[in-house]
């Protein structure tokens, strides 16, 4: 868990974060918490928002702002309606496009079931897309002179998974290259975009896939020169380089954050 001193490299900027309710979100809200941000969290389950909410006002209880709202990605209604509450606060500054799933049925080119394809597409790339799109809207209303996007990738966007999940890995291509797009596009606006690409975590996320198959795990873990998997917390401290301004000419970046999994033979 994060350490509650307050430090204030993101002290006065509004931030989103969605899927916010655990893993790499929540403690993305925890750090953006310490460092001074204003926080939105986003969540499609209300439950584990309400619990993440209580946990960031536990650890930081300096927070300056810390408020939830529950917003389902794919839908771009609620996406609109999230980062429009931003606006009563001064408008957006970061957005952290976060939430995403890899279902337990995801598997190869024949057995992964259409449905399957559909609804991990449509969280994991429409979600961010959404997401980027508001910000922008967003960004340009308030007339910013800059804002961090930052993106949620993964390694699989970069190295194929020798445990298959097709639907999950082209998902995460497509942010990768949407997310490069776009940072060329804005550049000139003072937009920056990031693809945050995280190997894997232990988060829910993760653990609800490998389930009890040993197999699948010693697959996952024998590609890793650190001997274990990533903490959330070590991708929460990237995400605070790449929303702050010390970051101000990293831009269109996979930001790798792997433990050397991906230079690894
Ligand atoms: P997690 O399952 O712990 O948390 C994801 C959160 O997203 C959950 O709180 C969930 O309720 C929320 N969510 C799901 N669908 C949503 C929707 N439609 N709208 C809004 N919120 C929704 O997962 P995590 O491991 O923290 O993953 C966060 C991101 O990191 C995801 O994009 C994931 O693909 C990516 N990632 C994870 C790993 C890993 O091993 N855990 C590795 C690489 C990339």
């Amino acid at each position: 868990m994060a350490a509650t001193t307050p430090r204030g490299r993101l002290q006065g900027k509004n931030a989103i974060i969605t899927g916010a309710g655990g893993g790499i979100g929540l403690e993305t809200s925890i750090l953006f918490a310490r460092e001074g941000a204003n926080v939105l969290m986003a969540d499609v389950s209300e439950p584990a928002l309400a619990k993440a909410l209580a946990k960031v006002k536990e650890v930081v209880p300096t927070a300056p702002r810390v408020e939830l709202i529950r917003c389902d990605v794919s839908k771009e209604s609620d996406v609109q309606a999230m980062v429009e509450s931003q606006d009563s606060w001064g408008g957006t500054d970061v957005i952290f496009n976060n939430a995403g799933i890899m279902h337990a049925n995801d598997a190869d080119a024949i057995d992964t079931p259409e449905k399957i394809w559909d609804l991990t597409h449509n969280i994991n790339v429409k979600g961010v897309w959404f997401g980027s799109k508001h910000a922008v809207l967003s960004l340009r209303r308030h007339k910013k002179a800059r804002g961090s996007i930052i993106n949620t990738a993964s390694v699989v966007a970069l190295v194929g998974a020798a445990t298959p999940q097709l639907a999950y890995t082209a998902s995460k291509g497509a942010v990768l290259a949407m997310t490069r797009e776009l940072a060329i596009v804005h550049a000139r606006e003072g937009f920056r975009f990031n693809a945050l690409c995280p190997a894997p975590l232990n988060t829910p996320l993760l653990q609800d896939w490998l389930g009890d198959d040993q197999a699948k795990r010693f697959r996952r873990e024998v590609h890793f020169p650190t001997g274990r998997f990533g903490e959330p917390i070590e991708q929460a401290h990237a995400v605070v380089f790449l929303a702050s301004d010390e970051s101000s000419f990293v831009n269109g970046t996979d930001f790798v954050v792997d433990g050397g999994m991906t230079k690894a033979y």
